[in-house]
Formats: C-alpha cells, sequence, structure tokens
C-alpha cells in the first residue's frame, strides 16, 4: 500500500475545521486509495479543543487514517507536508481597519509561508481559505522563495459551487449540466461570476437565462453575498459548505478537471486576462496529473472586463497596501 500523504491544517479547532477534518479521514480529499496523516496546527490556547476533535477522529476508525497529530508551531506543523490547508486567520472585529487586519493575518501568514519553505515536502500545495484569501496567499507565498509560485493558491471555489447552485435554481436544471463556471478575482464582495463562458446543456448560461436584469441585479450579488446570507440565517458562517469546497479544490487539482470543463482558483497571475502578474486571483483553470493551467483565448466582453477590473483592483489595493507594511 501507498505511504500516507501528510496533510497540515491551520484552524483545526475551528468551525470549518470540524467539518472539514473528517471529510479528509473518510478519504473525500485524494481518493479511497490514498491513507493519510493529519497534521493539525493551532494556537496554543486552541490546542486542547483541536485535541478533542482529534479524539473524535480516533472514534471515527477511519480505515485511510494513519494518525493524527497536534502542533502550536508552524515549522513542525509544516514538516513534510504534502498538502496544506490553510483555514485559521483573524477575523475581522468591530472598529478593526483594513490595516490592522491585514497586518494581524500578515504575524500568521508570514511565519507560515517560512515553515512551509523550510520543511514542506516538494510536492507541497497550498491552498489559503482563511480571508483575505488571496492577499493571505500572496504573503505567505512571498516567504517560500524556494517553493514554486504556483503551489501557492487561495480559495474561490465555494463561490463558484455556489454560482452553479445559483444558475441551476434559476433554469431548473441540475447541477450536473452545467459545465465552464468562472469565478474571477478576489474572494470578496468584488468577484465575478461569469455566465457568459459557463454553459448548461451546452448553451451559453448567459443566453440560456436571457435575463440581464436578474444577471446583473441578483444573481451577481447573491452570489457575492452569500456568505453574510448564511450568517443572518444560521447565526454562525458558513462552515460546511466551506470546507466542502475546500476539498473539492483540492481534489480538482490532484485529480484533473474533467474533459470540456473547468473550475476556478484563486493562482498567481502570468499576466493572463490583464491581471498583473504576480497577484493571486481567481481565473478558470483545468488541472491535470497535478498541475493546473490557466483557461486561454476566451474572448472578454465590455460587461466582463469592468467587473474583472474591479475586482483586481481590490487585490492590487490589497496588495499595496501589504507591501506598504513590509509583508511581502
Ligand atoms: P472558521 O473555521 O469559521 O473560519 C476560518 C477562516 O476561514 C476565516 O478566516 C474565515 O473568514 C475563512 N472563510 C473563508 N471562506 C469562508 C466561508 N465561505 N465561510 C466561512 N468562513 C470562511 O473560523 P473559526 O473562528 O471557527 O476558527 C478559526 C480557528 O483558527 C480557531 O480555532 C483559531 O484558534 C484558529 N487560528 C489558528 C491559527 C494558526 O493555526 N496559526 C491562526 C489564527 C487562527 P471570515 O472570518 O472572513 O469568515
Amino acid at each position: 500500500t501507498q505511504a500516507p500523504v501528510n496533510v497540515t491544517v491551520t484552524g483545526a479547532a475551528g468551525q470549518i475545521g470540524y467539518a472539514l477534518l473528517f471529510r479528509i479521514a473518510s478519504g473525500q480529499l485524494l481518493g479511497p486509495d490514498t491513507p493519510v496523516k493529519l497534521r493539525l496546527l493551532e494556537i496554543p490556547q486552541a490546542v486542547k479543543a483541536a485535541e478533542g476533535t482529534a479524539m473524535e477522529l480516533e472514534d471515527g476508525a477511519f480505515p485511510l487514517l494513519a494518525g493524527t497529530d497536534i502542533f502550536d508551531d508552524p515549522k513542525q506543523a509544516f514538516e513534510g507536508a504534502n498538502v496544506a490547508l490553510l483555514v485559521g486567520a483573524r477575523p475581522r472585529t468591530k472598529g478593526m481597519e483594513r490595516g490592522d487586519l491585514l497586518e494581524a493575518n500578515g504575524g500568521i501568514f508570514k511565519p507560515q509561508g517560512e515553515a512551509i519553505n523550510a520543511g514542506a515536502a516538494d510536492d507541497i500545495k497550498v491552498l489559503v481559505v482563511g480571508n483575505p484569501a488571496n492577499t493571505n496567499a500572496l504573503i505567505a507565498r512571498s516567504h517560500a522563495p524556494d517553493v514554486p509560485a504556483e503551489r501557492f493558491t487561495a480559495m474561490t471555489r465555494l463561490d463558484h459551487n455556489r454560482a452553479i447552485a445559483q444558475l441551476a435554481r434559476k433554469l431548473g436544471v441540475a447541477v450536473s449540466e452545467i459545465r465552464k463556471m468562472t469565478i474571477w478575482g478576489n474572494h470578496s464582495a468584488t468577484q465575478y461570476p461569469d455566465l457568459f463562458h459557463a454553459e448548461v446543456g451546452g448553451r451559453i448560461a448567459a443566453e440560456a437565462v436571457n435575463d440581464e436584469a436578474w444577471l446583473a441585479n441578483e444573481f451577481i450579488p447573491t452570489v457575492a453575498k452569500r456568505g453574510a446570507a448564511i450568517i443572518e440565517a444560521r447565526g454562525a458562517s458558513s462552515a460546511a459548505s466551506a470546507a466542502s469546497a475546500a476539498i473539492d479544490h483540492i481534489h480538482t487539482w490532484v485529480n484533473g478537471t474533467p474533459e470540456g470543463d473547468w473550475t476556478s482558483m484563486a493562482v498567481p497571475s502570468d499576466g493572463s486576462y490583464g491581471v498583473p502578474e504576480g497577484l493571486i486571483s481567481s481565473f478558470p483553470v483545468t488541472t491535470r496529473d497535478g498541475a493546473y493551467q490557466i483557461v486561454q483565448g476566451l474572448q472578454i466582453d465590455d460587461f466582463s472586463r469592468a467587473r474583472i477590473d474591479a475586482s483586481v483592483a481590490e487585490l492590487v489595493e490589497e496588495r499595496d497596501a501589504v507591501t506598504k507594511l513590509g509583508l511581502v
């Protein structure tokens, strides 16, 4: 049998971690033939809670779970990591300025980038979930100069999945009929879910919907503000759906996109579609043999261009802010 794959999860005692870890242990991250070893990172005051989760993982008697170790030191947690899910982050609290938020997260993602650089396995794949995810990924990447830049990604798969679900509901079709959905830009309210390249049963989704007012005034804001709607309804932020999307992101990265389809990932830009090189921005990507490629050659009309540019401008501002703070 295969040697276990080391999966490091930060913020393991949090809400998303609680939903995520059991799905990893059950084999849904890497497939039914791949044993996993979990390496959990928490801040010291949350280590005890992580130990409780580890007890429950043990009680699951998962055949694929080769063990769970808990750390409060990033250097140890990322030692030998093949996959890293960076979920723990500093949430924005009342009265906190954006600069404070970025600075607090710099204090988390800089040492984690350094630890990945120092000790992760050669095939390390990093997914940042903790917000502001794109910029946190940028910070971590800039402190890991020996790791290929393209291994640092941020999650827009939940936005992607939400967009598919909203479109399927509008058209009364199964989610499985929708292909080529794209989220462009930042994982924030400025993100742009694109129906001009998505397909429904082979037709362009925007044409199948044929309702520009719905697209501009309902679809885009519903997808972008879905997180707030869930907090309002549930009294807590989305967790299981975020964990599910994290599983999807890594699973697709490792196992490939189906023929005739693609997914959305925030990845370091190579300059495609006018997105400044190096910014971690969401694109349509295909994946194969554990690597991804940005889909090339899509025609971008004025409606889409304006929205992509607005979200990318926000990423530029975030990058400039963390540059000023000396975090990248
Ligand atoms: P959650 O597990 O609910 O969320 C973790 C992060 O995921 C947050 O930054 C959150 O951003 C983000 N996120 C991204 N997408 C979504 C989404 N769709 N829905 C909800 N969240 C999303 O947070 P908890 O507070 O429950 O747990 C965080 C844990 O992280 C704590 O146990 C804490 O101790 C730990 N932590 C660990 C660190 C470390 O390992 N070094 C560092 C910092 C914290 P947003 O806040 O914007 O919703």
